[in-house]
């Protein structure tokens, strides 16, 4: 590095150094303007078809949690990262197929959204690993083109994934319907919360304290309703070139 430009330490401020600093400031101010803890929701950087080199960047830069949807993408870029003690979270919609590869290569899995797919990530996880955390996906807005389980399903499915040893059940994770109306925006939130802690009452014997839910467009209206994890991806990465991811 050349003493004549002392300006290339800097991270420039479209870089994912820059963009995460911003990004964890934005959920420091949102965590303050709901009165809470700043330490009582986390980021989990959504890294699907970037780079290895772009979730390096946000590992040197602090960051330790990565959400990946797509399974051969996460897979590709898994090896070359293994130097680093990431925390690896599947967010994707997960077939019956990929629940061996997802039990076996990630930390978390946020969208389980029914028994099968639970029982089959409950045998397949191996055998000297941690349990796999997992969350509930919830179709909170009972949106028909959205997986998740219906929110009076819940408890049946819940009552299941509690026998199964593997698996520690962590809470739910949703993805709202886009609402237009900026003050109908908070209600799904609301509502993932509430069934949360109607679930936590029938079952007090899971933890009950993860609520995965906010995206870079919604992250403020989850952090007020109580979000424990914000999946963002674009306001740290950027826009996303869906062309090579699959
Ligand atoms: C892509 C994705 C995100 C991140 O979305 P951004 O709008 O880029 O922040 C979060 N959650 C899920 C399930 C996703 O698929």
């Amino acid at each position: 590095m050349s003493l004549d430009t002392p300006s290339s330490a800097c991270a420039s401020p479209n870089s994912v150094t820059s963009r995460l600093h911003a990004t964890q400031q934005h959920l420091q101010q949102a965590l303050a303007s709901a009165g809470r803890a700043s330490d009582s929701a986390q980021l989990l950087a959504v890294s699907k078809t970037r780079p290895a080199e772009e979730i390096r960047e946000a590992y040197n830069a602090g960051q330790r949690a990565f959400g990946e949807n797509y399974m051969q993408d996460a897979l590709g870029k898994q090896p070359s990262l293994e130097d680093l003690d990431i925390e690896w979270h599947f967010i994707g919609a997960l077939q019956s197929n990929k629940t061996r590869e997802a039990a076996t290569h990630f930390d978390w899995v946020h969208t389980v959204d029914r028994v099968k797919i639970a029982r089959r990530l409950d045998a397949q996880r191996p055998e000297g690993h941690a349990p796999l955390q997992i969350c509930l996906q919830v179709n909170i807005s009972r949106d028909p083109n959205k997986s998740g389980v219906l929110p009076e399903d819940a408890a049946s499915v819940v009552e299941e994934i509690l026998a199964l040893p593997h698996l520690t059940l962590r809470g739910l994770m949703t993805i709202p319907a886009k609402a237009e109306d900026p003050s109908l925006r908070r209600a799904p939130f609301k509502a993932l919360r509430e069934l949360r802690d109607q679930l936590c009452q029938q079952f007090p014997d899971a933890p009950w304290d993860t609520l995965s839910m906010g995206m870079t467009a919604d992250m403020d209206d989850a952090v007020a309703e109580g979000a424990t994890i914000v999946r963002i991806g674009t306001a740290i990465f950027g826009e996303r070139d869906y062309g090579t991811a699959h």
